[in-house]
């Protein structure tokens, strides 16, 4: 008996601009900026397909949901996030756990972590305690440090439903 594990990592960068709405992680962050997008820019849930699809090797969501199509503009991330995890479980796979670092300047996401990890615990099926989030600024520097955007890079593993010969 055999049992199959797969990782993966994602990454997503987005522009921040004024008077736009900043959700993150399903959670909406009050702030003066928020992620131009053609769906609501959601970097993280982003990162987070990107992550999950390419564990198994099936693209990536602009592969799934391409971003030309009316039918994604201006969708809700987490949408995304479902329907991606539906493909790894049509694939005969299901999440162990996922670590995620969002680079950002400001503002402070710590608040909204337990709410975003509670959020995406809830679309992945699993308990949060398999869900980390963490975020760092970068010190000032490049196109994060001056809040001119936001990147995020997640990681997951994912381990096979059945066992296999
Ligand atoms: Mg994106």
């Amino acid at each position: 008996m055999i049992m199959e594990y797969r990782v993966g990592n994602g990454y997503d960068v987005h522009p921040l601009e004024e008077g736009l709405p900043f959700i993150l992680g399903g959670v909406r962050i009050p702030f003066h900026k928020g992620s131009v997008a053609h769906s609501d820019g959601d970097v993280l849930i982003h990162a987070l397909c990107d992550a999950l699809l390419g564990a198994l090797a099936l693209g990536d969501i602009g592969k799934l949901f391409p971003e030309n199509s009316d039918l994604y503009k201006g969708i809700d991330s987490r949408i995304l996030l479902r329907e991606s995890y539906k493909a790894v479980k049509e694939h005969g796979f299901s999440l162990c756990n996922a670590d995620i670092t969002v680079l950002l300047q400001e503002p402070k996401i710590s608040p909204y972590e337990d709410k975003m990890r509670a959020t995406l615990a809830k679309d992945l099926h699993v308990k949060e305690d398999r869900i980390s989030i963490k975020a760092t600024t970068t010190e000032k520097l490049g196109y994060v440090g001056r809040g001119d955007g936001v990147s995020v890079y997640a990681s997951v593993l994912l381990q096979s439903v059945e066992q296999r010969d």
